[in-house]
């Protein structure tokens, strides 16, 4: 069989030697491997890059289409950018899986029946970054969910769901209060989850899910959620298992996948041989199957679990009771060397399989759009506007705004971030100079056009008053695509 080849980056802190171990056990178990070597992190930021990784180490991402990654420190201070963030959303990696296992009794944790797969979206949400001040007062930031977004990472955690025989999939979303965003995350789950008539799908608000999911994670399989609480939900996940440092991860791609630990670069134990190899070793488990190599990845984690049963333990899950020797990185990846062709006696062994094609036409990650008849019927006008009052300010911008209505375009509500404060607003309602002044054709069911609202925000300009920005209030095939104010 020919090897694969695959891009390597040693990282920084702990990452060299986490990653040495790490290949020790590969070329021991056989993995078919040509690897090639890239610089990123530190010494590349330092040099002046503020990406963290050099131009031509894109094209060999882009030619193995396998990136096995150690984690990398990345330098405090403005100008630098993740280069994690960088790499997954350059090259598309969609989906970020988290398996989170626990190890009971040979690793303490307080969760000793837990085996649950974290699947997050990973290219949208709030971490597109797109934020602005706005007001002496406010800050945004933009949470975007796209619906090709939503049925890639459905799909996908479908079809994981499917491959690794699991038997459940459920979403964690906050479509009570986000209607729109988290509202279109769970539909598009709704609609695909029939696609797989033998695995369960179940959704639950993220908030009571996470509870369920800390206090009973074996009622748990696979979860699909977006992006933020992905990233929250996971870490707490890993370290229901007793350590962050054994769980590993793949970001997968369309075309590229990256694999990796979930944990940092440990500056202060770096050079010490003390680190635990484990985290990005099981991420170097899930790219042998991600690339066609089962029978290596079933070799070398049965040997990583009957280490783990031995009680081989390094110092971050080292107790008395469970671990009979406490080893440095090195040795510990050499104690799974030898145990290569073992088996975990309590632990439950895997055995990968290599994915036999039903011969059923897959169906497509993500759907052209359907174009709907889009028809402007308002326009949320925002404005920067302060007299100096937190509470019943409304009653006095709101006969201001209203000198702006004319030429068919009426003012229907102002808010204050998100809660209807005029007219007829609530003593109570604490305000800050931030407010949503919406407008709607004078004729019920109207639609406006462009040139109305540009007339608008010309009239706010000659009558003093600071628009900020403007949202389009659309139909979608008569459907509202805007949320009501609070309390409208
Ligand atoms: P960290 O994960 O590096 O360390 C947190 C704690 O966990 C530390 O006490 C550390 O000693 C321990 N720890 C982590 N991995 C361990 C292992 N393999 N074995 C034993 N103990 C381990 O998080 P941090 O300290 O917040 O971040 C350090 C640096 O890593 C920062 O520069 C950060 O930006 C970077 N970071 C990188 C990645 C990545 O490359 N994927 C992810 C997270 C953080």
């Amino acid at each position: 069989m020919s090897n694969t080849p695959i891009t390597v980056a040693h990282g920084d802190g702990i990452g060299p030697e986490i990653m040495d171990a790490t290949l020790h056990i590969l070329k021991e178990a056989g993995a078919r491997l040509d690897i090639e070597t890239i610089e990123i992190g530190e010494k590349v930021y330092n040099s002046g890059n503020t990406a963290g990784i050099a131009p031509e180490s894109w094209e060999s991402l882009r030619r193995t289409q396998v990136f096995l990654k150690a984690p990398i420190t990345t330098p405090q201070g403005g100008g630098f950018k993740s280069l994690n963030v960088t790499v997954r959303k350059s090259l598309g990696m969609y989906a970020n899986i988290r398996p989170c296992v626990s190890y009971h009794p040979f690793v303490k944790t307080k969760n000793p029946v837990m085996d649950v797969v974290i699947v997050r979206e990973n290219e949208e949400d709030t971490y597109g970054g797109i934020e602005h001040r706005q007001t002496d007062m406010v800050e945004q930031c933009l949470k975007l969910i796209s619906r090709p977004g939503c049925e890639k990472i459905v799909r996908y955690a479908f079809e994981y769901a499917k491959k690794n025989n699991r038997k459940k999939v459920t979403c964690f979303v906050k479509d009570n209060i986000m209607k729109q965003t988290d509202g279109l995350f769970a539909k598009v789950f709704k609609e695909i989850a029939p696609d797989y008539p033998d695995i369960t799908a179940e959704d639950w608000i993220v908030d009571i899910g996470a509870a369920k999911l800390v206090d009973t994670p074996e009622n748990f399989d696979v979860i699909v959620m977006p992006n933020l609480y992905g990233d929250i939900l996971s870490d707490v996940t890993a370290q229901m298992t007793g350590s962050v440092g054994l769980a590993g991860s793949a970001n997968i791609g369309e075309a590229v996948s990256m694999f990796e630990a979930i944990h940092g670069s440990a500056p202060r134990r770096a050079g010490q041989n003390k680190a635990n190899p484990s985290g990005l070793f099981l991420g170097a488990m899930m790219m042998l199957v991600h690339i066609g190599q089962q029978d290596i990845a079933t070799l070398a984690h049965n040997a990583w679990l009957k280490t783990i049963e031995d009680g081989i333990h390094t110092y971050d899950i080292a107790r008395d009771g469970t671990t009979k020797e406490t080893v440095g990185t090195k040795e510990f990846g050499e104690a799974v060397a030898k145990r290569l062709g073992q088996k975990p006696e309590t632990l439950k062994a895997v055995e990968y399989k290599a994915v036999v094609e039903s011969g059923e036409t897959a169906k497509p990650l993500y759907n052209q759009p359907i174009q709907a008849q889009k028809d402007l019927v308002g326009v949320d006008v925002f404005v920067h506007w302060w007299n100096g009052k937190f509470f019943g300010a409304a009653d006095e911008l709101g006969p201001l705004v209203e000198k702006v209505n004319g030429d068919g375009v009426k003012l229907v509500m102002i808010s204050s971030r998100g809660t209807k404060v005029y007219p007829g607003g609530q003593s109570d309602t604490f305000c800050v100079d931030h407010w949503r002044c919406r407008f709607m054709s004078e004729t019920d069911g109207g639609t406006l056009t462009k040139q109305q609202v540009i007339d608008l925000l010309s009239r706010f300009d000659e009558a003093g008053l600071d628009f900020i920005k403007t949202e389009h209030l659309y139909n979608f095939d008569g459907k509202a695509g805007y949320a009501l104010g609070q309390g409208q």
